[in-house]
Order: structure tokens, then C-alpha cells, then sequence
């Protein structure tokens, strides 16, 4: 009868700790999605892009998006509106490029995806097409429609160029987008 009593209590303790290490994977997985996620826009956080570029050596763009004149919005529409303005335009960007291109959102009103594959030229309309889908937006404040358009800059990842650099290629072309006009895309060859 104590065998039995003794393999019941031996089993309930197993399948406790089964359950616990289980459990402490699961929080474990949590956690490390966590760590990588914005938590405002539900993207890749810069850290996570960091990880995504460094990865990433040859045919693919950086796509810098920054929305324009946002302060406008959170200064005539409040803060929270800004917020949804943000997770609007992230859930804009990520149903534009497929899970193959990593979208972040760098911090503030900032944005980067990594396009992979194609061509450039491929790769330069899906940006274009993205750009479009956020100028196509509106939102309803209150009595107000609200309309939001971005400026992009890209850049090209090549094998043995530095990412810092590439970085600085698409802010270039970033800020060059936002002095002629802003709602434009435009890549650091042009
Ligand atoms: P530009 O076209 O030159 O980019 O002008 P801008 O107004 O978009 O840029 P600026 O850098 O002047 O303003 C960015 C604003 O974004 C200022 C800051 O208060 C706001 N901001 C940054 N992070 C957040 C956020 O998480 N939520 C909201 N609602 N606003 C934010
Ligand atoms: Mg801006
Ligand atoms: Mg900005």
C-alpha cells in the first residue's frame, strides 16, 4: 500500500515541476518577445532592429519614415491623439511590407524597415507604395479629420559597407526629403 501512497506523491511532485518548468519557459519567451517589442506601436524596437540589420549584408534598402509636421498634431490634437496617430501609421507600415522586411519604429514619430530582396527599383516602390497608404489615412478626432503624411529616406545595404554609414546615407536622404517639400521618398543617389 506505501509503494502506492509513495508513486502517487512521486508523480503529483513530477507533474508539478513539469508544469512550473513549463510555465518558466513560456515566461521566459514572454519576456524575450517583450524585451524586442515597442510598446506603443507593437513593432520592432531599435533594439531589436539593430539585431535585424547587423544581420542583413547584401541586396536589401534601409527606409527611414519620419512623420511630418507631428507636433502639429499632438499640439492641435492632443497627446493621446498623436499616440493613435503613431499606431495607426505602424499598422500602415507593417501591412505593407510582408514579414520579410523587419518594421521598427526607432523612437517618437521615426520608423525603419529593412526591404530584402528584388531589385532596387522593386524595392523603392514598395517604399513609394507605403508612403501612399499613409497620405491615403484619416482619422477622426472628435469633429476633426485628421491627415498625416511621411517623408522617407533610403539607403542601400552592400557587402563591406558599414551600417553606421548606411544609417547616415538614409538620414541624409531623409532630411533632403523633408527640405524640399516633405510627403516624398527619396533614395541617397538621387
Ligand atoms: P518634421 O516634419 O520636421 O519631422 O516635424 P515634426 O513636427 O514631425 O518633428 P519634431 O521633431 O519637431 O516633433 C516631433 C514630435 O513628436 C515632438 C514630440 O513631442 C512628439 N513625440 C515623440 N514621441 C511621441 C510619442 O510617443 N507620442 C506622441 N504623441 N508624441 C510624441
Ligand atoms: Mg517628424
Ligand atoms: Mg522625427
Amino acid at each position: 500500500m506505501s509503494w502506492l501512497v509513495g508513486g502517487s506523491v512521486a508523480l503529483f511532485i513530477s507533474f508539478c515541476a513539469w508544469r512550473l518548468i513549463r510555465k518558466l519557459y513560456h515566461s521566459r519567451d514572454e519576456f524575450e518577445r517583450l524585451s524586442r517589442t515597442d510598446a506603443l506601436s507593437g513593432l520592432l524596437n531599435r533594439r531589436a532592429f539593430n539585431e535585424a540589420f547587423e544581420s542583413v549584408q547584401d541586396n536589401a534598402s534601409l527606409a527611414i519614415f519620419d512623420l511630418d509636421r507631428f507636433k502639429a498634431i499632438n499640439d492641435c490634437h492632443g497627446h493621446s491623439a498623436g499616440d493613435i496617430v503613431i499606431r495607426t501609421v505602424a499598422n500602415t507600415l507593417a501591412d505593407s511590407f510582408s514579414s520579410l522586411h523587419p518594421v521598427a519604429r526607432l523612437g517618437g514619430e521615426e520608423f525603419s524597415v529593412i526591404i530584402k530582396g528584388g531589385q532596387q527599383g522593386d524595392r523603392m516602390a514598395l517604399v513609394e507604395l507605403a508612403r501612399r497608404k499613409i497620405e491615403a489615412l484619416t482619422l477622426n478626432f472628435e469633429t476633426d479629420v485628421v491627415s498625416t503624411t511621411v517623408s522617407v529616406g533610403v539607403a542601400e545595404i552592400v557587402p563591406g559597407r558599414r551600417k553606421d554609414d548606411i544609417f547616415i546615407s538614409a538620414d541624409r536622404a531623409l532630411y533632403l526629403a523633408k527640405a524640399s517639400g516633405r510627403n516624398r521618398a527619396l533614395h541617397e543617389n538621387e
